[in-house]
C-alpha cells in the first residue's frame, strides 16, 4: 500500500540524478514512503551515501506529512504520541508518523533483551531487578542547554533558571528531573491490533503508573490533564496496573497537582481503537480549539489552521 507516493517522489525532478538501479532497489526494499521514514539506517545503506540519504528522508517526511492518509499507517506507535490525541487528534498523527522511526529503532533494541513478545510477568521481572539494584531511581539533571536557550537547576530556590528561549520539552525534562517523584523505569512493547506499541512510564510500582508533566500556568493545565491520564491510563493498560498516579508541575507558581484514580481499561482500549482508525483515515480527527494551533509545528501541512 502507498507505492503510488514513493514512485511519484521517485520520478520528480529532485531525484533526477539518483541512478535507475538505486531507485529499482529503493523499490524493491520499500512499498511505501512510511516504510522508508521507519527505517533511515537501510535507506543509508541502499545508497550508500549518508548526506544524499538524510535530504531524501527529508523531503519523504515533508512529503508523508502532505499527504496523512495516502501512505501505509505507521506500525511502531509510542504511548506519548497516541495521548497527543488529547490535545489534538492531527497532532497525534503528525507526531506518529514523524516519530515512528524511534520507536522502531527502541523496539529493535529492546527485542533482543526481552524478545518479541514479553509477558507482564517479564516486565514485573525486570522492575523487581531494577528495583534491587536501585537503577534509573533518583537520577538527577543539573542543566540542560540548547542553541536556543538554557536551563539549570537552583537549588538554593528550589526552582528552574531560564536563559535564552528553552525548548519547553528540555525544560521539562529538567523540572521531571528534580520534582517528579522516583520510581523504577522500563521500556515496554506490546502487540494491540496491527501495531507494536511502545511506552516509557514515568515510574512502575506494583499499583499504579506514574505520569509526570510540567506546564506554564493553571490554564493550560486543564488541558496538559487530560493528556497526562491518558498517557498513564495506556502503561496501566499494557502493564496491568490497576491505578495511575498523574503530577502536573505549574512553572509559574511552582504547584504540583496530583491525581490519582482507578485505572479504565475498558476506556484505554477504546481510545486506542479509535487512534489505529484515526491513523489510517477510517475515522474522522476532531480539530480542537483553535488556539492550540497557534504555536504548532505542523500549521504547514494542516489544513485546519488555515
Ligand atoms: S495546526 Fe492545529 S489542528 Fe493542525 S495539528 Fe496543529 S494543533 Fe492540530
Amino acid at each position: 500500500m502507498g507505492t503510488h507516493l514513493l514512485r511519484a517522489y521517485l520520478s520528480s525532478e529532485s531525484t533526477r540524478k539518483i541512478k535507475p538501479a538505486i531507485k529499482a532497489r529503493i523499490l524493491q526494499e520499500f512499498n511505501s514512503v512510511q516504510s522508508v521514514l521507519r527505517a533511515p539506517d537501510l535507506l543509508e545503506q541502499v545508497l550508500g551515501n549518508a548526506e544524499l540519504s538524510r535530504r531524501i528522508w527529508l523531503e519523504l517526511l515533508d512529503l508523508r506529512l502532505s499527504h496523512v492518509f495516502d501512505d501505509e499507517s505507521p506500525r511502531f506507535l509510542g504511548c506519548s504520541c497516541i495521548a497527543q490525541a488529547h490535545w489534538c487528534d492531527l497532532k497525534a498523527i503528525f507526531t506518529s508518523l514523524c516519530k515512528e522511526y524511534g520507536f522502531k529503532a527502541a523496539y529493535d533494541q529492546d527485542v533482543l533483551l526481552q524478545g518479541e513478545r514479553p509477558t507482564i510477568e517479564d516486565y514485573n521481572r525486570l522492575l523487581s531487578e531494577r528495583l534491587a539494584h536501585a537503577d534509573n531511581v533518583g537520577f538527577t539533571l543539573e542543566a540542560i542547554e540548547t542553541s536556543r536557550g538554557r536551563v539549570s537547576w537552583d537549588w538554593e530556590t528550589g526552582r528552574i533558571v531560564q536563559e535564552g528561549i528553552p525548548d519547553p520539552r528540555i525544560r521539562g525534562e529538567l523540572i521531571e528531573a528534580h520534582r517528579a517523584e522516583q520510581y523504577p523505569q522500563i521500556r515496554f512493547h506490546f502487540g494491540f491490533m496491527d501495531k507494536i506499541i511502545i511506552g516509557v512510564p514515568d515510574g512502575i510500582t506494583d499499583e499504579f503508573c506514574y505520569e509526570f508533566k510540567s506546564t506554564q500556568n493553571e490554564f493550560l493545565h486543564w488541558y496538559v490533564l487530560p493528556v497526562a491520564k491518558s498517557q498513564a491510563s495506556l502503561y496501566a493498560y499494557f502493564l496491568k496496573r490497576p491505578r495511575i498516579r498523574i503530577q502536573i508541575h505549574i512553572l509559574d507558581t511552582d504547584e504540583v497537582k496530583t491525581v490519582v484514580q482507578e485505572a479504565d481499561y475498558a476506556q484505554t482500549e477504546a481510545e486506542l481503537t479509535r487512534f489505529v482508525e484515526l491513523l489510517s483515515g477510517q475515522r474522522e480527527a476532531i480539530p480542537p480549539r483553535r488556539w492550540k494551533c497557534g504555536k504548532c509545528e505542523f500549521q504547514k501541512y494542516c489544513n485546519v489552521s488555515r
